[in-house]
């Protein structure tokens, strides 16, 4: 086994994604001044010949295997708990049943905590840790609380959560059980944010918010390293993704541009398709409408944790990322979304969160919208383990409301 080198020179500089201003990297630092997410940037052509898919192979079965395109310049500093490097599961019969050629579900259910924040979390936390925080805190719909808590505790950082009162039971217990100090308050995500703010101001506590910070989304990005590497070296046809904040999804856009600056891929892209619920579908009404910027959504529901975020600071970048990759957006219904668990559960023996029934229920309609094709090789994201959602039911049915 190669092991990756020690001591790497991490990030060249940080960016900002809406102006193109650029920042010094070695430093605790949140949004640019305006207001933008901050993308971390890599010498690329020093990595170029040298970080390639042969000296990866053999690495460690975890996201740290690209460690040469991660912010975190000292391993020791690496908190780690086995994330990423998900099976990537073929699943043959469930194609058949939707029509497609090829079907793949990335199942990110199997990471730490049983959903894909732990990516995210781990960088966040690990580069935090390295520049110096002391005291973490979060504002959560669930899952990126628990992946906090988690990474909190193995670094040794106190970890501040603030989330919905309606929060899944199981996730409760586990941010419980991890040793964070928990807030529950009667209102959405974004209220939750506005408590952690002013305690991060008053207090010192480091913000580790969705695309507040700019390391979640380095941790998801491998998401796309790890689809070329598990698919033999090519990308799919279509990647279907929850999408909430949409790191993930603003994550992978991103590494597949580094994949060509690094001469892994060319120009060849997969198209990019974002799935929400109909109670809380904010991409899919600013797609539909060809709006640069999402806005908020009114009265928000949904019983899909995750993608009850009702405004999302990286909208545009979501946006850019689906129009580029000639995809789309689409929502569906709570009740469709639990259907489809039960019928992804039967044919591939993967129990998955409503997120990733939603992914499949999605695939339908983007066929009827002529968006994929029975010819097309398909990656739906499974993002989370449908045993963290055991008790919640189905808020949202029907058409998209709140539009
Ligand atoms: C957070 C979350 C999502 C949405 O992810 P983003 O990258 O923030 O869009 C989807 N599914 C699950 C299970 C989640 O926890």
């Amino acid at each position: 086994m190669t092991s990756t080198p020690s001591h790497l020179p991490g990030a060249a500089f940080l960016e900002c994604t809406a102006t193109g201003e650029t920042f010094e990297s070695e430093q605790l630092i949140g949004l640019s001044p305006a207001g933008k997410p901050l993308f971390a940037r890599y010498d690329l052509d020093a990595l170029k010949g040298r970080f390639t898919p042969e000296a990866v192979a053999g690495r460690t079965s975890s996201l740290w295997r690209y460690a040469e395109v991660l912010p975190v310049r000292d391993p020791d500093f690496r908190v780690t708990l086995g994330e990423g490097f998900t099976p990537l599961v073929s699943s043959p019969r469930f194609a058949r049943t939707l029509g497609v050629r090829r079907l793949w579900i990335k199942d990110e259910g199997q990471n730490p905590t049983g959903s894909f924040k732990d990516r995210g979390l781990c960088m966040a936390v690990s580069r935090a840790y390295e520049l110096g925080a002391r005291e973490l805190a979060i504002p959560s719909a669930g899952n990126a609380a628990g992946s906090s808590a988690a990474y909190g505790a193995a670094a040794g950082l106190p970890v501040h959560v603030v989330v919905p009162e309606d929060t899944p039971v199981p996730i409760l217990a586990e941010i419980r059980a991890l040793g964070a100090d928990l807030q529950l308050l009667d209102g959405l995500i974004g209220d939750c944010g506005r408590i952690v703010r002013q305690r991060c101001d008053e207090d010192g506590w480091w913000d580790l918010s969705t695309l507040k910070e700019p390391y979640r989304v380095e941790g998801k990005k491998t998401m796309g390293y790890e689809l070329f590497e598990q698919l033999g070296g090519r990308l799919p046809d279509a990647i279907v993704y929850p999408t909430g904040g949409g790191t993930g999804l603003i994550g992978m856009w991103k590494a597949f541009a580094e994949m060509e600056a690094l001469g892994w891929i060319g120009s060849e892209r997969p198209r990019m398709f974002c799935v929400q619920s109909t109670g809380c579908a904010p991409m899919v009404r600013a797609w539909e409408r060809g709006w640069e910027d999402a806005g908020m959504w009114e009265d928000a529901v949904t019983y899909a944790a995750g993608l009850r975020v009702p405004g999302a600071v990286g909208d545009f970048l979501i946006l850019r990322g689906i129009r580029e990759s000639r995809g789309g957006a689409v929502a569906v219904p709570d009740t469709e979304m639990q259907e489809w668990v039960d019928r992804m559960g039967a044919a591939t023996g993967i129990f998955g969160a409503p997120e990733g029934g939603a992914t499949a229920a999605a695939v339908p309609r983007l066929m009827d919208m002529g968006l994929i094709g029975a010819g097309d090789e398909v990656v739906l994201f499974n993002t989370g383990s449908g045993l963290k959602y055991v008790g919640m039911e189905p808020v949202s049915s029907g058409a998209a409301s709140g539009s």
